[in-house]
């Protein structure tokens, strides 16, 4: 249990504070934000308690209150929110260029894609388009030179 001190130093941080009610003796504090979700002896009663709010941290140390959707890296892990669908398209099939026959499709969306973002700079999905136009180039090569193997050969 954090000494009573724990308090006094939070209660020196009155900026963007949470304001919050001890349920055992009702005294009203304010703490920094930054304790939300933590435990510690309250000040008046010293009884343990509880700040609430604490919103899990973003793991880039950035402050995801401000942010939309499509910038929250935590969420644009679990869902293409705020990509561009292009860029999707373009991963795909970068991807399916593998099997050669996509590739100048892939080629193609990875351009589009990019030229999406360029215009969105929002949106997110770079590093797909160029895997897409990446793959789609090498693999539209590759074919191109099979093809003039099989017909010469
Ligand atoms: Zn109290």
């Amino acid at each position: 249990m954090p000494p009573r001190f724990f308090w006094n130093a939070i209660w020196g941080k009155r900026t963007m504070g949470i304001e919050f009610t001890c349920p055992y003796c009702n005294r009203t504090m304010n703490v920094a934000s930054q304790y939300a979700g933590q435990t510690g002896p309250c000040g008046q009663c010293g009884q343990a308690i509880t700040i609430p709010g604490g919103e899990p941290k973003s793991p880039f140390g950035s402050t995801p209150a401000q942010e939309d959707i499509g910038e929250n890296a935590g969420i644009r892990l679990l869902l293409p929110v705020g990509r561009s669908l292009w860029a999707f398209a373009a991963g795909y099939f970068g991807l399916f260029s593998v099997l050669f026959f996509p590739a100048p499709i892939a080629l193609v969306l990875g351009i589009i894609a990019i030229i999406d973002i360029r215009r969105h700079p929002k949106r997110h999905g770079m590093g797909r388009a160029i895997f897409g136009l990446v793959m789609g180039a090498i693999f539209s090569v590759l074919r191109a030179i099979l093809l003039v193997g099989a017909i010469s050969g």
